[in-house]
């Protein structure tokens, strides 16, 4: 019945007039449809990746320079029983050691004030973790019991829903990506280049997931070369980063170091 009343309707509209109807109904359907998410799955939808670690091609994991810089990355991933280390960035902030913060929708959502703070203090960038630290992959890979994104809309949303939040809560949208845990498959990590991020490795690792001792973390960033990337945590107080941090970051600066922020170096990370 309903569908016999719209063909008469149709039928009684001139020929110019149902061009223009069409048109208008092209370009309203056109406002609501998410053309990047569609290209994404066109042209991602059927890859079959065959890589899966930290380290594939596309992953940057240092500033291809001679100075003597290093870039500090501090992970915020929301799990369970994460905070924020208060100690670690109240020195930080005393010793004007600026770091690139990548975090994730699910911190955000925890933690709004502490985020709002960070955000609002130009010695720190924010950078994209995830809307819900999950490793990238475009056919559902796991690792260290975390099930990674089951297909390209999904690592889609993954990414882009949370540099969408990011910039609702900051007015700036992030340039980086480190997927949780920081695993990708070489068709997720092209398809984050793709979306506009560059997608953000490590050169050192600094606690492994804020599992060393303060002497390990002391060692591992002792190994630092001028240019590398160092990953490390600021979301669990109750472990060891943070004093490893205090005692190490003072003895790099004494050894010429100086840190700077990813952003400052965009064009030359490789
Ligand atoms: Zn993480």
């Amino acid at each position: 019945m309903v569908r016999r009343l719209i063909l008469t309707l149709f039928a009684a509209i001139k020929v110019r007039k149902r061009l223009i109807c069409l048109f208008l109904i092209i370009l309203i359907c056109g406002y609501f449809v998410n053309w990047r998410k569609l290209e994404c799955l066109w042209r991602y939808g059927n890859f079959e990746p065959h890589q899966w670690s930290e380290t594939v091609p596309q992953v940057r994991t240092r500033i291809d320079t001679d100075e003597k810089i290093l870039a500090l990355t501090m992970d915020a991933c929301g799990s369970k029983t994460d905070s924020l280390d208060e100690d670690l960035i109240e020195f930080l902030i005393q010793n004007e050691i600026p770091a690139t913060m990548f975090i994730t929708g699910r911190w955000m959502d925890k933690y709004p004030e502490k985020f709002a703070r960070l955000a609002a203090n130009p010695l720190f960038e924010i950078e994209n973790h995830g809307i819900a630290h999950r490793p990238a992959s475009l056919t559902g890979q796991s690792i260290y019991g975390i099930a990674g994104t089951k297909n390209a809309g999904e690592l889609y949303d993954e990414v882009a829903l949370n540099a969408d939040k990011m910039e609702k809560a900051t007015g700036r949208r992030p340039v980086f990506y480190r997927s949780g845990t920081a695993y990708y498959d070489e068709g997720a990590a092209q398809m984050i280049e793709d979306m506009g991020f560059q997608t953000i490795g490590f050169a050192v690792l600094g606690d492994k997931g804020a599992t060393y001792s303060a002497d390990e973390v002391e060692a591992a960033f002792l190994t630092a070369k001028p240019g590398d990337i160092i990953i490390c945590h600021m979301n669990h107080p109750e472990k060891e980063t943070g004093r490893g941090l205090m005692r190490v970051l003072p003895k790099l600066k004494a050894r010429g170091f100086r840190f700077v922020l990813l952003k400052d170096y965009a064009d030359k990370l490789k």
